[in-house]
C-alpha cells in the first residue's frame, strides 16, 4: 500500500460505484462488523499495477438542512486528512452544483493532491458537464464512467507519478534498512551490489562508549563536506541521522548518543546501555565500532560489536585518538591480537586506526566501509558453491558420529545482507560446531568475505522429512551455526 486515495464528492455522483470497482472483492472485513457505525469505508484497491488504500465517504446523505451540511463537511474533511490524494467527483450529467462548489473549496484549502473526475461521462449527455468542471479551478477533469469502467486509464496516468513520489517518500522515511534479503538465483545478477543513492543512502551507525570520539568523528567527516542537508530526526525519536556525501558516497550516519547529548540527558550518557547500541545498530547496514585507543575493547565495546554481528550487520572497528599514541607499531600489534581473541565472530573484519581530531585515517575508514558493504552484499552462485563444497569435503571430511557418516549433498546461498547459506545434508543435527566453523572460515577465505557475519544452516533432506512437499522446512528443522563463541 503505497498511498491512500479518498473519493469525495456529494451524494449520488457515483463514489461507491468507483470504490467498488477499485476494491473488487477485496473489501476489508471490518465493514461487515455489526454494531459498528462507520461513516468512512476503507478498502484495498488495485488499478493495474498500483496498489493503494481507498476511502469512500459512504455515509453521506443529501444535505437538505444546516446540520446535515455540517456533517457532510466534517466527514469530507476527515477523509481528506486521512488521504494522500483526493479524487473529487462530480456528476457530469448534472453539471457543477453549488454543493460541488462547497466541496471544491474544502479541497483547495485542505488537500495536497486533488484529482478532479467528471463521472457518468459516458455519452454526449455529459459533454457540457465535463467542460463546466474546469470552472472549479482544480485543473483538467478526468472524464470517467465508474459504472462502465471508462476513463480508468486517465485516472491511472494521474495516480502513477504521485504513487512513485509516495513510494520514494516511504523509502526515505524508513529508518531500518533492508536486511536478510532472499536470493533468487534465477532472477538475481550475482555481481549486483545496490549502489547507495541520494534516495537510498548507505546507512552507517557510529557506536562506542561515551567519549570515544563519535561526535568528533562525525563532525570531522561533515567538516570536509559541504553537502550537508542538516540533522533530521528519525522515526524513532532517539535516533538522529545526518545525510552527507562522503567522498562521493551518499550516506546517512546514525548517531544515537549524539541525540542524547543534544537532549542534555547527561546522566544517561554515562551509561551507554546495550539498548542504545541496539537502536543505532538496527538502523545501520554498516556499523562502525569506535574505540578509544587508550582503553580499547572494554566490555561495552565487545557487547556492542557482538550485538552488531548478531543483528547481521557489517562491522568495522575503528581505533580513535591515534594521534596521541606513542608506540604505534606495538600498539597496533596488541590491538590486532585482542581483536582476534575477543571477537572471533568478526574474523577478518577491518581494524582501522583514525584520528577524529586531525582527520587522519578517515579516507581509509571510508574505503573500509565501502568494502564491508560490498562483502555484506556478496553473492556466490550455486555452481561455484558446490564445486567449492566438494573440495572442502575432500580436504577434510565430516565426522562419522556413531558410525554414521554425515553426507553434505548440496549447498546454496539463500540470503544476502548478510550472506546466508544452506547446506543440505544427512543428520544435520549431528554436524559439529567445529565443522560448521571450518566451512564458514573457508567461505570467508575462498570467496573473499572477511568480517561480515556469515550464516550457515544445516538442513536435512526433504525425503527424510515429515513435512515433505512443503516449500520450506519449519524453523525447528533449521540449525543455525556461526563461527562465534555463542552456542
Ligand atoms: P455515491 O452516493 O456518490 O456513492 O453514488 P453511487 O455510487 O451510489 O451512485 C449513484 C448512482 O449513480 C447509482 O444509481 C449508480 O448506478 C449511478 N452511477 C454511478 N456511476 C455511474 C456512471 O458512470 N454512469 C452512470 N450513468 N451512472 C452511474
Ligand atoms: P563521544 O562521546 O563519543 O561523542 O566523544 P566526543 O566526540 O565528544 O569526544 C570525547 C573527547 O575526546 C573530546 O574531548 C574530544 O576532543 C576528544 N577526542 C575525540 N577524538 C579525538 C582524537 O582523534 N584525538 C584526540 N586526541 N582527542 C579526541
Amino acid at each position: 500500500m503505497s498511498f491512500t486515495l479518498a473519493i469525495v464528492g456529494r451524494p449520488n455522483v457515483g463514489k461507491s460505484t468507483l470504490f467498488n470497482r477499485l476494491v473488487g472483492k477485496r473489501l476489508a472485513l471490518v465493514d461487515d462488523q455489526p454494531g459498528v457505525t462507520r461513516d468512512l469505508r476503507e478498502g484495498a484497491a488495485r488499478l493495474a499495477d498500483l496498489k493503494f488504500t481507498v476511502i469512500d465517504t459512504a455515509g453521506l446523505e443529501e444535505a437538505t438542512d444546516e446540520s446535515l451540511q455540517g456533517r457532510m463537511r466534517k466527514l469530507t474533511e476527515k477523509a481528506v486528512d486521512m488521504a494522500d490524494i483526493c479524487l473529487f467527483m462530480i456528476d457530469a450529467r448534472a453539471g457543477v452544483t453549488p454543493t460541488d462548489q462547497v466541496f471544491a473549496e474544502i479541497l483547495r484549502k485542505r488537500a495536497d493532491h486533488v484529482i478532479l473526475a467528471a463521472n457518468k461521462g459516458e455519452g454526449a449527455a455529459a459533454d457540457a458537464g465535463v467542460i463546466e468542471a474546469y470552472s472549479l479551478g482544480l485543473g483538467e477533469p478526468i472524464r470517467l464512467s465508474a459504472e462502465h469502467g471508462e476513463g480508468l486509464n486517465d485516472l491511472y496516468s494521474q495516480l502513477q507519478p504521485l504513487a512513485d513520489a509516495f513510494e520514494e517518500r516511504a523509502e526515505a522515511a524508513s529508518d531500518t534498512p533492508e536486511t536478510d534479503v532472499t536470493v533468487d538465483e534465477d532472477e538475481d545478477d550475482p555481481d549486483y551490489v545496490p549502489m547507495p543513492t541520494n534516495a537510498k543512502p548507505l546507512q552507517v551507525a557510529v557506536v562506542g562508549r561515551p567519549n570515544a570520539g563519535k561526535s568528533t568523528l562525525i563532525n570531522q567527516i561533515l567538516g570536509e563536506e559541504r553537502l550537508l542537508t542538516g540533522p533530521e530526526a528519525g522515526i524513532t525519536r532517539d535516533a538522529i541521522s545526518l545525510r552527507m556525501n562522503w567522498n562521493g558516497t551518499p550516506m546517512r550516519i546514525f548517531d544515537t548518543a549524539g541525540m542524547r547529548k543534544k537532549a542534555k540527558v547527561q546522566e544517561k550518557l554515562e551509561k551507554l546501555s546495550v539498548g542504545d547500541g541496539l537502536r543505532a545498530v538496527k538502523f545501520a547496514e554498516v556499523v562502525v565500532v569506535l574505540l578509544d585507543a587508550a582503553i580499547p575493547f572494554e566490555q561495552q565495546d565487545l557487547r556492542i560489536a557482538d550485538l552488531a554481528e548478531r543483528e547481521g550487520r557489517a562491522v568495522i572497528v575503528a581505533v580513535n585518538k591515534w594521534d596521541i599514541e606513542d608506540e604505534k607499531q606495538s600498539k597496533l600489534k596488541d590491538l590486532k591480537e585482542s581483536f582476534e581473541r575477543l571477537l572471533p565472530q568478526l574474523r577478518g573484519a577491518p581494524l582501522i586506526t583514525v584520528s577524529a581530531k586531525t582527520g587522519r585515517g578517515l579516507d581509509r575508514l571510508h574505503d573500509a566501509i565501502m568494502r564491508a558493504y560490498d562483502v555484506w552484499n556478496r553473492r556466490v552462485t550455486t555452481a561455484q558453491l558446490n564445486r567449492w563444497l566438494t573440495g572442502m569435503v575432500e580436504a577434510h571430511p565430516p565426522p562419522a558420529p556413531q558410525g554414521k557418516r554425515i553426507k553434505l549433498r548440496y549447498m546454496t546461498q539463500a540470503k544476502t545482507r548478510p550472506p546466508g547459506f544452506v547446506v543440505m545434508c544427512s543428520h544435520p543435527d549431528k554436524v559439529p560446531e567445529s565443522y560448521s566453523r571450518y566451512l564458514v572460515n573457508g567461505l570467508r577465505l575462498d570467496f573473499d568475505m572477511p568480517g561480515t557475519p556469515i550464516r550457515l544452516y544445516m538442513r536435512g533432506q526433504n525425503d527424510a522429512n515429515p513435512y515433505k512437499g512443503r516449500k520450506k522446512a519449519p524453523p525447528s528443522k533449521l540449525r543455525k551455526h556461526t563461527d562465534g563463541r555463542r552456542k
